[in-house]
């Protein structure tokens, strides 16, 4: 018998012996040196003993079955087990360790979140003082700008006595420029506070073709200038509950951009109601505009290239200001389709009630 296992024989096995009763079966597994000098495994059990005298016992018949094989495979079984265990674990300290790792770039992720969000706020407070700046500065401008336009126009009136053509001329320029800067500065004050987010709406109900005619009379003398027919097709009876002022607004922006880019033809202004908003088209048959210079045309200081752009005055800001009043205001769109050299069509919906 194998040392390892007499030892285990002497110390376990044969004082079970003793302590067992008659006829129950121990099984005991041992080595044993084979013929072919090998260790080789067995397994004894079903042993009948017998008790001598002085109750020791003596085992009379065992079966016994070699187990080499099932050992053999019971031990790599354990090998594999083991191996199988270890590489688990493995895995399991890789992916914890992974997931820390993972943990810790999460945690980067999240610093650098709030940080992109503090300097957004400080980014956008910035932005808001910027357009409170402009807003009061442009304010102080208007009062003397206001002055100029005011007395050249007396004067070119001759309500302040005879004035000679030179002197008309220069006048008209100053009166020309002074109401040029004025409306860029109304307009530039109109973007900041719509910016700031200190443009307040004012809502009212009133008669859209009342507001379409009005439109059309700030431009009646341009439009007759320019031998330009006008056709205005809206329903006579519909009322709008929304900011009249700033809707108004959008609506001459749109008209003297119409009358200014068209040489010869029409401008045809059309109302409809599409599924509870109010569609308000301008159409005319001007210089249009190119596909790829359309999305340029609702950003701020954009004016696009044409014969024309220096014979009509504009600041490039109408259209963005428009935009902004339209989405930002009045919950609505607007949209553009125009062929090059045959007019173009500009659009503004919004709903009937705000
Ligand atoms: P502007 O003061 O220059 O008219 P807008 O913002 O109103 O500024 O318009 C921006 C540009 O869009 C204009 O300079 C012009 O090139 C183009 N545009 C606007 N309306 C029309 C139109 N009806 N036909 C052709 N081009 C137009």
């Amino acid at each position: 018998m194998h040392p390892d296992d007499f030892k285990i024989y002497l110390d376990k096995t044969y004082p079970e012996y003793w302590k067992t009763e008659d006829n129950k079966y121990i099984v005991h597994q041992y080595r044993m040196k084979h013929k072919n000098k090998q260790w080789h495994w067995f397994d004894c059990s079903e042993i009948i003993y017998l008790r001598l005298e002085d109750g020791s016992p003596k085992q009379v018949f065992g079966v016994v079955h070699d187990i080499t094989d099932r050992k053999k495979a019971e031990i790599r079984l354990a090998k594999y087990g083991k191996e199988l265990e270890e590489k688990v674990e493995d895995r399991t300290r890789e992916l914890q360790d992974a997931q820390n790792a993972l943990l810790n770039v999460l945690e980067d992720v999240n610093e650098a979140n709030q940080e992109l969000e503090a300097a957004n706020l400080r980014l956008k407070e910035l932005d808001r003082l910027k357009s409170m700046f402009i807003a009061s500065m442009s304010h102080e401008l208007r009062t003397p700008l206001n002055s100029i336009i005011g007395f050249t126009g007396i004067i070119l009136q001759g309500m302040a006595g005879e004035i000679n053509d030179e002197i008309k001329d220069q006048l008209e320029r100053v009166h020309r420029s002074g109401k040029y800067l004025l409306s860029l500065i109304n307009d530039v004050i109109d973007i900041s506070k719509i910016e700031a987010g200190r443009l307040e709406i004012y809502t009212e109900e009133f008669n859209l073709d009342d507001l379409i005619k009005e439109a059309v009379s700030v431009l009646d003398t341009d439009i007759k200038n320019k031998n330009l027919r006008l056709e205005i097709v809206s329903p006579a009876d519909l009322i709008l509950t929304t900011d009249r002022k700033r809707l108004l607004q959008c609506l001459i922006n749109y008209v003297s951009n119409a009358v200014k880019y068209t040489e010869k033809g029409n401008i045809t202004i059309l109302v409809r109601e599409i599924q509870g908003k109010i569609e308000i088209t301008v159409s005319d048959t001007g210089i249009g505009i190119k596909k790829e210079d359309i999305p340029a045309l609702f950003q701020p200081f954009i004016r696009i290239e044409s014969h024309l752009k220096t014979k009509s005055p504009g600041t490039g800001l109408g259209l963005y200001l428009t935009k902004k009043i339209i989405t930002e205001m009045l919950k609505g769109e607007i949209f553009v389709t125009s062929i090059y050299g045959k007019g173009s069509t500009f659009g503004i919906r919004v709903p009937k009630q705000i």
